[in-house]
């Protein structure tokens, strides 16, 4: 079937001729948004921001709570220029540089930017409200409502990107029975300081993707990669999407388990093999070299140390659990975590077992697996070379 494919310019250039004055009213803005970022005023910046779109909205809400865990020491929006004005009551594009220190390290971190102003009304020294970073090209179809946002440098990758989405996405909506109440939207960011920047001034870990409810997928744009090559992320990205449709309290479920969800949804698309994956955790299990599932489950604390068990070990109990009891039984299992039960009782609830048991389950699983691939190698050293 042919999808309708809208490409829509950003660039609806009306205002031509040489680079234009900021705007005392766009100036005022930006610096009462830095202010609102310094002080910790939630109300005062929120209110700087354009709520016509929900998800950007939703994006802003958990970059400015960030700041109650990563403050900064100072933060500035410092515009250059305006890089295009748009018609009465549609945004202006500003160059900007972004300019901060976070009090955990005092180390400056800056970077240049174009952002998006909106005027509240016809007067340019007016208030404008802020409508989040410029894009070059953003494809959407009216059909799915999925938009993917891109710079001009990976344009072909975003045209991937919104070509192969709907097929991961309808895969993953009838693995977990659950349907997306939002239309999808993919953000591919050109450097991974701006995809960090776009979570929290103080997000500085590395990553390629990032989902969380409400919000819009993003990722880490590469050139020469191809959208195939990077529909293992996706799917792991839209993995999360779907899941948090169990229920509102599914992002409060253990850390591990969203994790093995997304990466468990992602292995049709994986290119490494996943037997090797898994003789990995078992080789991992059998020597003892695990952690226990509770220091897994905390994304903002514990868990972070541990990261590399949070995905491999997630993954592999949540594979266990479909093999074991079956999808829908897991998904059910899910629902209940997204309803607010505790991983104990959801559990007992839906596989009629204690938490406990299904870890010892597991564990005897891996350390078979491992077993099993022992002994093998064991009868290849014991056969003689023809
Ligand atoms: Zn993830």
């Amino acid at each position: 079937m042919l999808l309708s494919i809208g490409i829509i310019s950003v660039a609806s250039i009306v205002w031509e001729g040489p680079a234009s004055p900021i705007s005392d009213g766009m100036t005022r803005t930006l610096e009462t948004m830095a202010e609102a970022v310094v002080e910790g005023d939630r109300g005062a910046y929120m209110a700087l921001v354009n709520p016509a779109d929900e998800k950007f909205l939703t994006e802003q809400r958990a970059w400015f709570d960030d700041l109650t865990r990563n403050s900064v020491e100072s933060f500035s929006i410092e515009p250059s220029e305006v890089l295009r004005y748009g018609p009465a009551f549609s945004p202006a594009v500003i160059a900007v540089k972004y300019q901060w220190v976070l009090e955990r390290d005092g180390i400056e971190r800056s970077f240049e930017s174009r952002i998006r102003l909106t005027p509240m009304n016809r007067n340019a020294d007016g208030p404008w409200l802020f409508s989040g970073r410029d894009w070059d090209v953003i494809q959407s179809s009216p059909e799915t409502e999925l938009r993917v946002y891109a710079d001009q440098q990976h344009g072909e990758l975003a045209e991937g990107v919104f070509e192969i989405t709907p097929g991961i996405l309808s895969r993953i909506e009838s693995e977990f029975g659950e349907a997306l109440s939002e239309p999808l939207s993919i953000k591919i960011y050109p450097t991974m300081q701006e995809l960090q920047f776009s979570i929290a001034p103080g997000y500085l870990d590395p990553l390629s993707g990032w989902n969380e409810p409400g919000e819009s997928i993003k990722v880490l744009g590469r050139d020469e990669v191809s959208a195939e090559r990077i529909s293992t992320l996706l799917a792991h990205e839209i993995g999360h999407a779907v899941s948090f449709e169990f229920g509102e309290s599914t992002i409060d479920a253990p850390w591990w388990t969203l994790e093995g969800i997304a990466e468990l949804v992602a292995d049709e698309y994986r290119s490494d093999s996943i037997q090797r994956r898994e003789l990995r955790v078992a080789k991992q299990v059998a020597r003892g070299d695990r952690r226990t599932w509770e220091q897994l489950s905390d994304f903002k604390g514990e868990a972070l140390n541990h990261t590399g068990y949070v995905y491999a070990h997630g993954w592999s109990m949540i594979r266990f659990i479909t093999k074991r009891f079956g999808a829908e039984a897991r998904n059910n299992w899910f629902t209940q975590m997204g309803h607010g039960e505790s991983i104990e009782s959801a559990t007992q609830s839906v596989f009629g077992i204690s938490f406990e048991q299904l870890d010892e389950m597991w564990e005897s699983e891996m350390l078979r697996l491992a077993q099993e691939s022992e002994s093998d190698a064991e009868r290849e050293r014991a056969t003689p070379q023809p």
